[in-house]
């Protein structure tokens, strides 16, 4: 699919996917028409534990058709645009957590569904991590966002170790079952403080599970960043996660 959408760009130029004008894939008007604002999610795990972290922008229809162009249809130069919002939002994020700045703490990207990875031929949280690392980190160029804590590199210490059923689809409480004990962590996570990448948070299931691996093998999990939140009550409506 990336290839049939780069060699369509190449022949007829490449269209915003929102508004359908020539020139960008998420042209500048349509990027800033979107109501990006910083905020602050908590996610509640099965056993009443908390996971904190920071989205870009709430999930709408326009979030979804940019996510879906993403990681369906092959436009993976969106990550860019998305790590420029989860940038921005990084800065609040960094100002709640306590590792002094000698402390490195790791982007890691939550993995994709064994089949997804199969079918996308990438790892969209990954790209997206990359992304947002070289966003933030000095040694990619002049540093542009003063972040308050130390970024080290994107590691992919998780992976999905048993195959689990697509998220979509399946109530609050099913996401959770469903993906319960369905990853693996290295070992290098040990003593490590992470900081969990996805696009999207619905529930967190897919953010627990990491953060379970993760824990398992010795890692700190600090909190997460994506790009959308979808507002729970809003579940039913959404694709993924
Ligand atoms: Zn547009």
């Amino acid at each position: 699919m990336p290839l049939l959408s780069s060699l369509v760009d190449a022949l007829f130029g490449t269209r915003c996917v929102l508004c359908n004008d020539l020139g960008a894939t998420c042209c500048n008007q349509c990027w800033s028409d979107l109501p990006l604002k910083t905020r602050r999610v908590v996610r509640y795990g099965p056993d009443g534990s908390s996971l904190q972290g920071v989205a870009a922008i709430d999930f709408e229809p326009r979030v979804g058709t940019l996510v879906h162009a993403f990681k369906e249809l092959g436009r993976s130069v969106l990550a860019e645009r998305f790590a420029a919002a989860m940038a921005v939002s990084m800065l609040e994020f960094g100002s709640h957590i306590e590792a002094p700045q000698s402390v490195r703490c790791f982007l890691v990207p939550v993995p994709s569904r064994i089949s997804s990875i199969q079918a996308r031929g990438f790892s969209p949280a990954a790209s997206v991590a990359t992304a947002l690392l070289k966003r933030l980190e000095p040694r990619w160029g002049r540093r542009t966002i003063e972040l308050p804590l130390r970024l080290a590199s994107t590691r992919r210490w998780v992976w999905r170790a048993h195959e689990s059923a697509d998220q979509a689809g399946l109530d609050q409480s099913d996401r959770k079952q469903n993906l319960i004990c369905t990853m693996a962590a290295s070992k290098s996570a040990a003593q490590k403080r992470v900081i969990l990448v996805d696009d999207i948070v619905t529930t967190g299931a897919s953010l627990f599970e990491t953060a379970r691996a993760l824990e398992a093998v010795g890692a700190e999990i600090e909190g997460f960043v994506t790009f959308a939140e979808t507002i729970l009550r809003k579940i039913e409506k959404t694709p993924t996660r």
